[in-house]
């Protein structure tokens, strides 16, 4: 059976100060029985001290990036190792705004899934189209590009450690949600194209999430979908009420 995931993606947001209050406030709240998977997202520099809060709780602790080399010469990044050292186990990689703003590409996508998952880390790795992609009807061919050329370089033991976040990028901060059948759409692709590259195991093991301004008010029918398992939930992550109420829609 496959997991229920519901992951909190901060971005940069939250100080030091902010990020252990939020902290606190999620953990007075959330539910602490729950199937679902509890993820948050904090900056580097606040990674270890919401550590120190949340290590003997249900809530894992994630990372927005990391780089595909151990250490070294490569100035402002971070490596997998330094991030397990502080209580990480989860690494996202290729979030949009990751491709968009500072360039990364398939290559270098690819590089990076492939350290995440070697390290022994959970990797959540995004994909999804933008608007344009998708006024042209190509969103699937999109979609399977980012896929083939990046972290389906992974061999079927590796894919283990995956989890997928389907994020149409027109929907992604902008208060526009894919409807629940574009998303149950596209997500029921992606685990075809599962099944055609590793096997049905591991296309009905791999948890895909949704992405994109999932909000306290739409997430019940998303996550209502068959093939949707979760979701990667920005703006309302920042908030203990919505996200504690989004992790409640399951
Ligand atoms: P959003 O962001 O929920 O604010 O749309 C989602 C994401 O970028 O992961």
């Amino acid at each position: 059976m496959r997991k229920h995931i519901v992951a909190g993606n901060w971005k940069m947001n939250k100080t030091l100060e902010e990020s252990q209050a939020l902290t606190k406030d999620l953990l007075a709240k959330i539910p602490h029985d729950s199937n679902v998977e509890i993820i948050i997202t904090p900056t580097f520099p606040n990674l270890y001290p919401v550590h120190e809060h949340v290590k003997s709780s249900p809530i894992g602790l994630a990372a927005q990036n990391a780089h595909f080399e151990s250490n070294g010469a490569f100035t402002g990044e971070v490596s997998t190792e330094m991030l397990k050292s502080v209580g990480v186990s989860t690494v996202i990689i290729g979030h949009s705004e990751r491709r968009s703003i500072f360039g990364e590409n398939h290559e270098m996508l690819a590089q990076k899934s492939s350290k995440v998952v070697q390290d022994g880390m959970q990797l959540m790795f995004c994909c999804g189209e933008v608007l344009e992609d998708r006024k042209a009807e190509k969103h699937f061919d999109v979609v399977k590009k980012q896929l083939e050329d990046s972290v389906f370089q992974l061999n079927q033991k590796e894919f283990e450690m995956v989890v997928l976040a389907y994020e149409p990028v027109w929907a992604i901060g902008t208060g526009e949600t894919a409807s629940p059948e574009q998303a149950q759409e596209m997500h029921k692709f992606i685990r075809s194209l599962l099944a055609d590259k590793y096997s049905e195991e591991i296309a009905e093991n791999t948890s895909i999430l949704y992405g994109g301004s999932v909000k306290p008010n739409n997430a019940k029918e998303i996550f209502s979908q068959p093939d949707v398992d979760g979701g990667l939930i920005g703006g309302a992550s920042l908030k203990a009420d919505d996200f504690v109420s989004i992790i409640n829609a399951f």
